[in-house]
C-alpha cells in the first residue's frame, strides 16, 4: 500500500553548483518527457542529447547517433571527451529506454517529471534516466571546465535494455561499432548503487558479475485415454512428481571472489548472529549451518547458490481425456562459474526419470565476473567521499542480467553502480521516483566519479 510520507531529510552531502544542477534537472525533465517505451523506441531521447552535447561544445565528429537499419526507432547516442592517450578510453553506459506504464495505476502522468513531496515522480527516474542525466551533466561540465583526462571518456546512452530486447544498444555497439566503444573499462550506472535503510545512506554496492539466466523445459508424454477409465501413467502426474522434487531440491552453498568480499563487508554493517553468519559464508567453502540461516532471505539465498524454479505449466488436452502431455518452464539463475551443463545434469539427476524430457532453451552466454579488485573500489570510495564523507563500498553480485554482459563477454572489465542513493525501488512499478537531495548530490557524485575513474 502506498502512504503519503513525508520525504526523508538525510544528512547533506555535496551539490553541484547550480548552473549544473539545475541542468541536471532540466535534462531529467527532457528525458522523462520523452516516451522511451519498447513501442516508441530511444531516437527521440538520443537525439535530444546529441542536440544538447553539440550546443555544449562537442564536435560534430565525437558526437554519433546510430541505430541498427532493421531497427531505426532504437537509437543510441555515443559521445567521445578527447583525453591525454595515457590509457585505453573508459567507457560509461546507461539505457535510454523504459519499461511501459499502465497510466491508470499512476497518481501523476508517468512521462512528465513532477516534483512532489520531496520526490521526483516519472518513468525513468529511477530506472535509468536519471542516472542518464547525472553522467550527461557531469560530461557537459567536464568539456566548459576544459578538462582533459588521462584517457577518452566514452558515453554510450543506448536503445532496448528492458521489455523487447530485440535491439540491445550495448549488444549493437559492441557488434558493428566496435571502434567507437572500445575501452579499457566499461562502468554501467543501471542498478546497484546507493542505499538507504532507515532514513540514512548505508552503503554504496558495486556490482562486478551476474548471475547467468537460463532456462529449460520438463516435459512427459503418455498414450492418454478416457478419464473414466484412470490408469497409474499419467503425464501431468509424473510432470507434478518431477516437479516436486525439484521443489525439494536446494543447490549447493557456493561462493564466488565477489560474494565473499560482499559478505565480509556486510557483516561489519550487522549485528549478532546475522554478523556470525555473514562472516561464515564470508569463505572458499560456506559453513552450511549459517548459509541455511541466510537463505531464510530469498536475497540472500540468490546470492549463495544457483537457483532452478518452475514459472510455467501446461498440460493435457480435454476435461475428459486422460493427458498426451504435459510441459513446465524452469527457469534458473546459475552462480558465475557453473556452466548451463552443469545445471542440466544435476536437474536431470535431482528428477531421475527418463519418462520426463528435460531440454535447454536456447543457447546461454556465458557471463564472467569482473574482479572486484581494492584499486577500483578504493575510486569509488574516494569519490563518495568528497560528497558524503566516510562512505562504505561494497562488491555485489546481481541475481539478475544487465547490459555489462556484452562488455564482460567482449573481454572488457564491467563495474556497475547507479550514482543515485535509492530508499525503496520503484523501478518498474507505478510510481517510479528518486529523492529529490538524492538526485541533486548524484549530480556532484556523478561529476567526481567520472574524473577519479577517468585517471589512468
Ligand atoms: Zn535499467
Amino acid at each position: 500500500m502506498l502512504v503519503a510520507a513525508p520525504a526523508l531529510a538525510l544528512t547533506p552531502g555535496a551539490q553541484p553548483p547550480p548552473k549544473y544542477k539545475v541542468m541536471a534537472r532540466e535534462i531529467l525533465a527532457q528525458l522523462v518527457g520523452i516516451d522511451s517505451t519498447h513501442a516508441h523506441g530511444s531516437l527521440g531521447a538520443a537525439r535530444a542529447i546529441e542536440a544538447r552535447v553539440l550546443a555544449a561544445g562537442f564536435a560534430r565528429q565525437d558526437v554519433q547517433v546510430l541505430a541498427p537499419p532493421d531497427h531505426p526507432t532504437k537509437g543510441n547516442v555515443v559521445i567521445r571527451l578527447h583525453g591525454r592517450g595515457l590509457a585505453k578510453p573508459l567507457l560509461f553506459i546507461g539505457h535510454l529506454d523504459v519499461v511501459e506504464v499502465d497510466p491508470k495505476a499512476w497518481h501523476t502522468d508517468p512521462f512528465t517529471l513532477v516534483e512532489k513531496d520531496g520526490y521526483f515522480y516519472g518513468r525513468g527516474t529511477e530506472d535509468m534516466k536519471g542516472d542518464d542525466a547525472v553522467l550527461l551533466t557531469a560530461l557537459i561540465r567536464l568539456k566548459q571546465e576544459g578538462f582533459v583526462p588521462d584517457r577518452d571518456i566514452i558515453m554510450a546512452f543506448t536503445a532496448d535494455e528492458e521489455a523487447g530486447g530485440d535491439a540491445n544498444g550495448v549488444e549493437f555497439l559492441f557488434a558493428q561499432h566496435h571502434d567507437l566503444v572500445a575501452s579499457g573499462m566499461v562502468l554501467n550506472v543501471d542498478d546497484s548503487g546507493g542505499r538507504i535503510r532507515d532514513g540514512k545512506r548505508v552503503y554504496i554496492g558495486v556490482e562486478t558479475s551476474e548471475k547467468l539466466y537460463a532456462t529449460y523445459e520438463f516435459s512427459t508424454a503418455d498414450r492418454g485415454g478416457h478419464s473414466s477409465l484412470p490408469r497409474p501413467d499419467n503425464a501431468i502426474y509424473e510432470l507434478t512428481a518431477a516437479l516436486q522434487k525439484l521443489a525439494a531440491f536446494q543447490f549447493p552453498a557456493r561462493t564466488t571472489a565477489t560474494t565473499r568480499a560482499y559478505f565480509a563487508a556486510l557483516s561489519k554493517l550487522r549485528a549478532g548472529q546475522e554478523r556470525t553468519d555473514l562472516l561464515a559464508v564470508a569463505r572458499m567453502v560456506p559453513d552450511e549451518a549459517a548459509a541455511a540461516r541466510l537463505s531464510r532471505d530469498p536475497e540472500w539465498n540468490a546470492l549463495l547458490r544457483t537457483t532452478c524454479v518452475a514459472t510455467m505449466i501446461d498440460g493435457g488436452q480435454g476435461e475428459s481425456a486422460l493427458p498426451n502431455r504435459a510441459h513446465a518452464v524452469i527457469q534458473c539463475r546459475l552462480l558465475p562459474g557453473e556452466t548451463p551443463e552443469q545445471t542440466f545434469a544435476t536437474l536431470t539427476h535431482v528428477v531421475g526419470d527418463p519418462g520426463v524430457k528435460i531440454i535447454t532453451d536456447g543457447p546461454i552466454d556465458p557471463s564472467p565476473e569482473t574482479p572486484p579488485t581494492p584499486a577500483i573500489l578504493a575510486r569509488y570510495t574516494n569519490a563518495a567521499d568528497r560528497v558524503w564523507p566516510g562512505s562504505v563500498v561494497i562488491p555485489e553480485m546481481a541475481a539478475g542480467a544487465s547490459d555489462s554482459v556484452y562488455a564482460r563477454l567482449a573481454g572488457e572489465p564491467s563495474y556497475l553502480s547507479s550514482t543515485i542513493f535509492i530508499e525503496d525501488s520503484r523501478a518498474h512499478a507505478r510510481d517510479e521516483r528518486v529523492l529529490t537531495q538524492a538526485f541533486d548530490e548524484a549530480g556532484e557524485y556523478g561529476y567526481q566519479m567520472v574524473k577519479v575513474m577517468s585517471r589512468k
